[in-house]
C-alpha cells in the first residue's frame, strides 16, 4: 500500500506538487488524471526518489521512503519515452532489474521469460530492441518494469507516444495484465478515456493539487468541481437556482429533490441527451428543450449534433441511428433528469 501525506515539491518558487494526500491500496490500479503541467510526473518522481520533496512523507507498505535511494525503494517507474537500452537484446533490457538485484542467471532468464509472456512478446528475447515496432518497444519497456517485481509499479503516460490503433489495442490488453500482476499500480495520464478504462480509482489533479478522488463511475456521476466535470468531458455546466427541489436553469426546470434551496451549478452528462422523434417521444423522466442544429460531426459509430437552444446554450447531442438532422433544422432535445448533477463546489473555474 502506498500512502502519500502532505507532499509538496517546489522547483525554485514554482510549486509543482502542493500538499498532496493520496493512498493506493494493495493491488489497486490508481490513475492520476490531469492536464499537462499539473505535476503528475513530479509526483511519481518524488515517489521514485528522483526528486526531493520540499515537505511531506511517502510510505510504501508501512515503510518510510525518505532517505532511501531510488534503487532501495522497490518502486518501478516507466516513462512515456521508455528509454530502452538501444541495440541491446530484448532479454538484456527486460533482465536489467533482476540483474541489478543480483539474481542467478537462471532466475533472471525465468523472470525475463515470464514478463515477456505477460506482455505477449514471448520468443522475442534475442531480438535487438531497435528492430521492434513502437508498440512492441512500449511493451518491452512494460516487461522491463514488471520483471523487477517492484512493490509499486508506476507508469507515466505509457501510451502517450503511440498511434491511435496501437493505443486502443493496449488499452484493451492492459487492464487484465495489470490486475494479473497483483501489484499496486499508479498510472498517470492526461487522457480521460485511458483513466476511465483502466482505473479502480481516479485521482484528478489540478495545478499540483488533488481535485477529487473516486471510482470512475463516482467521478463521472458526481464531479465535485467544474474543473473535474470539464476534464471528464461533461459539458455544458450551467447556473441553476434551486427552490423546493426544482432547479431553474437555461434549459428549463429540472427536478433536483435532494438539493438545498439557493444558487448552484449543474453538469449535464452527454449520455443524458438525445433527440426526440415520433418513434421516441419525450418520457415523463425527461425534460424537453427546443433548439436549432448549428453543426454536425461524424464520430464513426455515431453522429455528434451541436444544438443551440432558444436560450443560447450549446448542447452536443449524440445520434446513434438514422441520418440525423442537418444545420438549420429545428429539433427537440430530451434531457434525462436523473442524469443532471449539481456540482458540490460551485466556484467557477
Ligand atoms: P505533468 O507531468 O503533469 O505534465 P510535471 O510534473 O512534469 O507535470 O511539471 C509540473 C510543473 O513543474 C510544470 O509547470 C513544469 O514546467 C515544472 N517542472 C517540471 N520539472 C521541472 C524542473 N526539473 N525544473 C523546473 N520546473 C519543472
Ligand atoms: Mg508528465
Amino acid at each position: 500500500m502506498l500512502q502519500i501525506d502532505h507532499l509538496t515539491v517546489r522547483y525554485g518558487d514554482h510549486t509543482a506538487v502542493d500538499d498532496v494526500h493520496l493512498r493506493a491500496e494493495d493491488g489497486e490500479v490508481l490513475c492520476i488524471l490531469g492536464p499537462s503541467g499539473c505535476g503528475k510526473s513530479t509526483l511519481l518522481r518524488a515517489v521514485a526518489g528522483l526528486v526531493h520533496p520540499t515537505a511531506g512523507e511517502i510510505h510504501l507498505d508501512g515503510r518510510a521512503l525518505d532517505g532511501l535511494r531510488p534503487d532501495q525503494r522497490r518502486v518501478g517507474l516507466m516513462f512515456q519515452d521508455h528509454a530502452l537500452f538501444p541495440h541491446r537484446t530484448v532479454a538484456d533490457n527486460v533482465g536489467f532489474g533482476p540483474r541489478m538485484q543480483g539474481l542467478s542467471r537462471s532466475d533472471i532468464a525465468a523472470r525475463v521469460e515470464e514478463s515477456l509472456a505477460l506482455v505477449d512478446l514471448a520468443g522475442t528475447d534475442v531480438r535487438d530492441v531497435t528492430s521492434l515496432s513502437g508498440g512492441e518497444q512500449q511493451r518491452v519497456a512494460l516487461a522491463r518494469a514488471i520483471a523487477a517485481q517492484p512493490g509499486l509499479l508506476m507508469l507515466d503516460e505509457p501510451l502517450g507516444s503511440l498511434d491511435r490503433a496501437l493505443r486502443d489495442r493496449l488499452l484493451t490488453d492492459l487492464p487484465p495484465l495489470l490486475r494479473s500482476l497483483g501489484t499496486t499500480v499508479v498510472y498517470v495520464t492526461h487522457d480521460q478515456d485511458e483513466a476511465l478504462a483502466l482505473a479502480d480509482r481516479i485521482a484528478v489533479m489540478q495545478a499540483g493539487q488533488i481535485a477529487q478522488v473516486g471510482e470512475p463511475d463516482e467521478l463521472w456521476q458526481a464531479p465535485r468541481t467544474e474543473f473535474v466535470a470539464r476534464f471528464l468531458g461533461l459539458d455544458p455546466i450551467l447556473d441553476a437556482t434551486v427552490h423546493d427541489g426544482v432547479a431553474t436553469t437555461a434549459v428549463g426546470r429540472l427536478p433536483l429533490p435532494d438539493q438545498p434551496d439557493g444558487p448552484t451549478r449543474i453538469a449535464l452528462l452527454l449520455h443524458a441527451l438525445r433527440l426526440v422523434d415520433d418513434l421516441q417521444p419525450v418520457r415523463p423522466d425527461e425534460v424537453a428543450i427546443s433548439g436549432r442544429v448549428i453543426a454536425r460531426r461524424f464520430a464513426g459509430d455515431h453522429l455528434r449534433v451541436a444544438v443551440r437552444t432558444d436560450r443560447d446554450v450549446e448542447l452536443a447531442v449524440p445520434v446513434w441511428r438514422g441520418r440525423g438532422p442537418v444545420a438549420g433544422d429545428e429539433v427537440t432535445v430530451a434531457l434525462a433528469t436523473a442524469a443532471v448533477h449539481p456540482l458540490q463546489d460551485t466556484t467557477p473555474q
